[in-house]
Order: structure tokens, then C-alpha cells, then sequence
């Protein structure tokens, strides 16, 4: 009898591990390209309705690429309607379980043993492992670096950011701040990497790269590698989904999970591209700042009155863009020709590094209209010149499940980049802050 329980039991346990590693096999990825309005409006109103859809790019303009996931059993059906309607698309992931396997190396036994264990950037890190090193940051630049608790999330997990800045950095006279985030959507693992690329890199330059050193010394940096550390930690979980984008909030819906913090900033909150179905993941919240993360990060940045720079850093697409998000159908903003003149030096540094082609101008039509924004509310509220929202790597091949040899050409691209900004914002001096 006992046996037979134990059997049981087994068989229970494998059942549970086989449906977890097998989450997303069969599933894909296609790429859709709308080639008129009504096109468009298939896409955006009635396959959703017809058939379960998560959108890796989601639909917006004539002529602008829709990358969509369908489960194994739905993909067929997806076919057919695609087919059906005319619609012309390609398969981009023929597997999505076999990507998110082939994306990234089993996790790493890093500091479990001893905290002097050199951090390997060509990985991808569990919020755990990066904080862990955040720390030894601390220890090994004490003159340099400090570590600032900026909140604590829905979960009560610590959003941890490093500010640096070089010589007189006691001094009374106030440097311009430049803050960098990545990882505000979960599942766009390179955006954490490469802000902890560029964060490990620019430290260990200092004092001995010419340029780095100045600007080091001229400006106040802060990264926040992780921003949405509960959608990242379940990105990361044996029980979580690699897939998830949102924050891990309850809401009104007994079985939807989470906001999108990427549409829930108090500028023009609830307009042009979010939704206000709590299942959808591009759900805009209950109200604008409902979001601890989201509320703790503006806060924060609101109360740094020097930060004249910011990025807010997602995959994938490979953009640099300014504001506005909220609308296309507005003049372009007082400060266009400055922000776009940075955009496009900073494309062209990152063009100089691995010939990685990244398009640039304001948000709502680079990539496509969504209010509730970082940059807009960053620029539109706070008065902050330089505010971006930067697409990673890659175009769509791999998109999120972007392979772990791809990190750090991404960080060293996306540190030229940087420089650009960190230049402009140098040289632009404090901000004229509301
Ligand atoms: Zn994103």
C-alpha cells in the first residue's frame, strides 16, 4: 500500500516537472506584417477575440512589423485565420520552450561560496546574484559608490540603484544627474544585463580611460539594473513563467496578475496604446502610480532635482527614442531638434561598435503610440532634457530569449551610447526642473 502512495507521488512529481519544462513547447512566434489599415484592425480587434494571443510586438501602424506568440494548440487556427484574412507573415521562433532553453546557461552557483567571485557579464543573473554584486560594488569603489534603496515592491523586495560620481563629489556645487534603468518589463532579460554591463565597465574605467574619467567626475550616475525585481525574480522562479512582463500585483481580476509599469506613469495616463483589462499585458492599473515600483522609481527621480538625463532601457527592436509616447497627433516637443540630435549621435556611436542598426525619433511613431510612459512623464512632468526609451538588442530573431553571446555586444554598443548621452547631459548642465 505504502509503495503504491509512493508511486502515486512520483508520478504526481513527474507530472508536475514534465508540464513546467515543457510550458512552452510548440509554441511560436510569428512575424505579421499589415500591409493596409484593415489589415491593422484584424490584427488589433478580431484575432485577439478569435484566438489567444500574446503579443512579443504588438500591431499599430501600416507597414509595421507585429511579432505575436500562439500556444501549440492554437497555432494552427492562427494560420488559418492569417491565411483567411491575407495577411503575410513568416514564423520567427519555431519553439519558443526550445529558445528560452537555448537562451540562457543553467543558474549559476555565483557567491555561494565566496563573495570575491569575479562577476561573469556574459550571463544572464537572478536579481539574487546582481544585488549580491551591487554590493561588492560598494566595497570595492568605496570613493566612488554608494547604493540607494529606492523602494520596496509589491513583494517587499529592496529596488536597489548604485550612484557614482567621481572626484568633488562632496563638493556644494551640484553635478547633472544621469539616470540609467533596465528591466521595468520582466521578461527582457538583455535590459538588465546591459545596465550591469555598462555599470561594471564604466567603474572599471575610471581613473584610467581619459573619458570615462571625465565624465564620471562631471556627472551624478545612477543604474537601476532591475526595476520590476518581483516580474524579474518570477521570470527567474521554478514556478514562475520566463514570459511574464508585468509587476506582480493583485488586481481587480480574481485571475490576472500584474501591471504593465511602463503604462502606469502620471503623464496622459489610461490614453493612446494600454489597456484596461488587468489579463491584458499592457494593463495601464487602476489609476496612474497605482504601482509601488513605478510611484518609488518617479519619486525618487522627481526628488534628484540635478538629473537632466534618463533611460529607461527594454528589448527588443534595437530604438532609441524620445518623447512623446502618448501621441502621434501632436506637434513635435519643444525640445525635438536637442533630444533628436542626441538620439541620432547615440545611434551612430552604437552603429560604430558592431555595425548594430538602431532607429531613432519620438516614441508614437518609432515604435508605436503608449501613454503612461517613463520618458514622457521624465520630460513632460519633471523636466528632464534628455529622456529616452531605448529598445535592445535584437530585431526580432530571437527577440526576448535573446542568447546569452549576445550580452556583451550589447553592453559594449550600448556604452557608446551612453557616452553620447552622458556627454550631452554634461554639457547641458543642470536642468530647468518643474
Ligand atoms: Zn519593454
Amino acid at each position: 500500500m505504502k509503495m503504491k502512495w509512493l508511486v502515486v507521488l512520483f508520478c504526481c512529481f513527474l507530472f508536475v516537472s514534465l508540464s513546467r519544462a515543457t510550458k512552452y513547447s510548440d509554441d511560436a512566434v510569428l512575424r505579421i506584417l499589415p500591409r493596409t489599415e484593415s489589415e491593422v484592425a484584424i490584427l488589433r480587434e478580431e484575432l485577439p477575440i478569435a484566438i489567444p494571443v500574446s503579443w512579443w510586438r504588438e500591431p499599430s501602424y501600416v507597414a509595421n512589423y507585429v511579432d505575436a506568440h500562439f500556444s501549440g494548440a492554437n497555432l494552427a487556427e492562427a494560420r488559418d485565420l492569417l491565411d483567411a484574412a491575407g495577411l503575410e507573415y513568416v514564423t520567427l521562433i519555431e519553439d519558443v520552450q526550445e529558445a528560452i532553453e537555448a537562451s540562457h546557461s543553467p543558474p549559476s552557483e555565483l557567491f555561494t561560496a565566496s563573495n570575491d567571485v569575479e562577476f561573469d557579464f556574459s550571463k544572464y543573473h537572478s536579481l539574487e546574484e546582481i544585488s549580491e554584486w551591487m554590493i561588492t560594488l560598494e566595497k570595492t569603489f568605496p570613493d566612488l559608490v554608494s547604493l540607494v534603496d529606492v523602494g520596496t515592491s509589491f513583494e517587499g523586495r529592496t529596488i536597489k540603484a548604485v550612484k557614482f560620481s567621481g572626484a568633488n563629489s562632496n563638493s556644494t556645487s551640484a553635478k547633472p544627474g544621469l539616470w540609467l534603468d533596465g528591466g521595468i518589463h520582466a521578461r527582457e532579460w538583455v535590459s538588465p544585463a546591459t545596465n550591469v554591463y555598462v555599470l561594471g565597465n564604466l567603474l572599471a574605467d575610471y581613473g584610467k580611460d581619459e573619458e570615462t574619467t571625465k565624465l564620471i567626475d562631471g556627472l551624478e550616475w545612477y543604474i537601476l539594473p532591475v526595476f520590476n525585481v518581483d516580474g524579474y525574480s518570477y521570470t527567474w522562479a521554478e514556478d514562475g513563467d520566463r514570459m511574464w512582463r508585468k509587476t506582480r500585483s493583485t488586481t481587480s481580476s480574481k485571475i490576472c496578475t500584474g501591471v504593465d509599469p511602463n503604462r502606469n506613469w502620471d503623464m496622459h495616463w489610461g490614453e493612446a496604446g494600454t489597456s484596461k483589462n488587468p489579463c491584458a499585458d499592457d494593463f495601464q492599473g487602476n489609476s496612474a502610480f497605482s504601482e509601488i515600483e513605478v510611484k518609488s522609481v518617479a519619486s525618487f527621480i522627481q526628488a534628484q532635482k540635478n538629473i537632466n538625463g534618463y533611460v529607461n532601457f527594454h528589448s527588443y527592436s534595437q530604438l532609441w527614442m524620445s518623447p512623446w509616447g502618448y501621441t502621434d497627433d501632436l506637434p513635435p516637443t519643444p525640445d525635438y531638434d536637442a533630444q533628436n540630435e542626441v538620439s541620432a549621435a547615440a545611434a551612430a556611436a552604437i552603429n560604430a561598435v558592431h555595425g548594430s542598426v538602431f532607429q531613432y525619433g519620438p516614441i508614437s511613431k518609432t515604435i508605436y503610440p503608449a501613454s503612461g510612459s517613463s520618458a514622457d512623464w521624465t520630460y513632460g512632468v519633471c523636466g528632464i532634457l534628455y529622456s529616452y526609451g531605448v529598445e535592445l538588442r535584437d530585431t526580432g530573431k530571437y527577440g526576448f530569449l535573446l542568447p546569452e553571446d549576445q550580452i556583451i555586444p550589447s553592453g559594449e554598443e550600448t556604452l557608446a551610447g551612453v557616452k553620447v548621452l552622458a556627454h550631452a547631459v554634461l554639457e547641458a548642465g543642470l536642468p530647468d526642473r518643474k
